[in-house]
């Protein structure tokens, strides 16, 4: 099995189950009833986890779950473009590396 996909949001980890099962993805969710002892267990140990069963669907599971972005942190999965120096930026910075310009909301 391989993960695809987490997040605390569990409406949203059970969304893209559902597509990906409508695509003939075998899936498996992990930690689906954990969030109830948030704060007993350790992060990694509640936090609602999205597998998917066949290595080979990886990539195209991850494909969908691109498309279907995510509604606050969509922005934060694609790389950007430094608005001062024009650098482009891998996905998880923050700040430009080169300038140390803060990342523009709309990036
Ligand atoms: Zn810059």
């Amino acid at each position: 099995m391989i993960k695809v996909f987490e997040d605390f949001d569990i409406a949203l980890v059970g969304h893209y189950q559902s597509v990906l099962e409508s695509q003939d993805i075998p899936t498996f969710m992990k930690n689906q009833f954990g969030t109830s002892g948030a704060g007993e267990l350790p992060f990694v140990e509640v936090i609602p986890q999205l597998w998917v069963l066949n290595e080979s669907d990886v990539d195209r599971a991850r494909a969908l779950i691109n498309e279907l972005g995510q509604p606050d942190k969509g922005k934060l999965s694609q790389a950007w473009t430094c608005a001062e120096c024009g650098t482009p930026q891998e996905a998880a910075f923050t700040h430009c590396w080169k300038c140390s310009a803060a990342r523009p909301e709309d990036a």
